[in-house]
């Protein structure tokens, strides 16, 4: 069972138990096991986690403090290991022996390293428009791709239909992913001396980055370990902004809008599964979303490249909003580098 039979996601009812003493243990992002709601015999892991967060140095931060959260070093080039890590260290305990998932290509890349890692047959529904490399790293582990044509929602479609009988390994809809992904939040914490960051720029097409975000430092404020939530901001590409129009708007739910193609393949989502929760979240912060044209995504790519940071390009969208910073947002800044620029080699 992977969808509430009102058509929502699930999420886990799973409270931390603070204090988290975090003394003499690996830096990993299994350093705040008291948080994480797997047991830990059943951990499936790289000893991923507590990712580099530095100074950005280029142009565009001008003269705020921008500090960058290096998740495009993680073990398939992406954050969503965070997220693999926790969901399948969860089938493992439940005894899965094969799953599937739906992704543009870096959740299934993380989905299929991690199933590989505990011994689960693993497939993975993509676009056919994914990038080659993207397709090619799921094929190495050992996963089974379905090429799916049309749209990023034909891949979903696909992939729903198949869970019918097998595990749904789905980052949008499995809970266990978000609070693998919530453990950016407590690295970023430690790492600024066990405070929030002023504001948090994060890329967004489902959502399952700036959720963890959002449930990780809302975790840490219940839990009296932090003081206050960061400002939340969700950047979005104009070719797939519909959290951004829901929010202009006030609807209810992500407009119908027709197709577009964009290089920020990553966050290629125009109906996320939990766009209320995404808005309710940015809200809560009092953040926002903004918006960038795809032609300034590619002048972020090139700017970040040539300060010696090799993201692709979807990572470049949340850069691509520097300029739109208004100064009543707090400084540091934290920016996630999302993925790896050898996820996209094209030019
Ligand atoms: C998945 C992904 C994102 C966005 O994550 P969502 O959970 O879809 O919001 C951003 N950048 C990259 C490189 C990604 O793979």
């Amino acid at each position: 069972v992977w969808q509430c039979p009102c058509g929502g996601p699930f999420d886990l009812t799973f409270r931390p138990c603070p204090p988290l003493n975090l003394t003499g243990r690996p830096y990993t992002l299994w350093r705040y096991a008291e948080a994480l709601p797997v047991s830990p015999e059943h951990r499936v892991t790289f000893d991923e986690g507590f990712t580099p967060l530095t100074p950005a140095l280029m142009p565009a931060a001008a003269d705020r403090k921008i500090l960058l959260k290096q998740d495009h070093l993680f073990p398939t080039g992406s954050f969503k290991d965070r997220g693999a890590a926790l969901l399948l260290s969860h089938a493992h305990e439940l005894g899965v022996r094969s799953l599937l998932e739906d992704s543009s290509g870096n959740a299934g890349a993380a989905v299929a390293a991690y199933a590989a890692r505990a011994g689960i047959a693993c497939d993975v529904y993509v676009p056919e428009s994914a990038s080659p490399a993207k397709k090619a790293q799921i094929a190495a582990f050992g996963a089974t791709v379905h090429a799916v044509p049309g749209p990023r929602e034909a891949a979903a479609d696909a992939a729903r239909k198949a869970a019918g009988n097998t595990f749904f390994a789905s980052h949008v809809w499995n809970p266990w992913f978000i609070h693998g992904t919530k453990t950016a939040a407590y690295e970023i914490w430690e790492q600024l001396g066990r405070k929030a960051p002023g504001t948090i720029l994060a890329p967004t097409g489902n959502g399952t980055l700036l959720l963890g975000l959002h449930l990780g430092f809302r975790e840490l404020v219940a839990g009296g370990l932090c003081g206050r939530m960061p400002v939340l901001i969700a950047v979005q590409t104009e070719a797939a902004s519909g959290l951004a129009r829901m929010w202009a708007e006030h609807l209810q739910s992500p407009p119908e809008t027709p197709a577009a193609s964009t290089i920020a393949e990553g966050i290629a989502v125009r109906r996320p599964a939990r766009a209320v929760q995404i808005v309710e979240a940015v809200r809560s912060t009092s953040g926002r979303f903004l918006v960038v044209g795809e032609e300034d995504i590619r002048p972020a790519y090139h700017e970040a490249c040539q300060a010696g940071w090799y993201i692709e390009p979807t990572s470049a969208v949340a850069l691509a909003a520097l300029p739109q910073l208004t100064p009543d947002l707090p400084d540091p800044v934290v920016i996630p580098l999302t993925g790896h620029g050898l996820k996209y080699t094209a030019d």
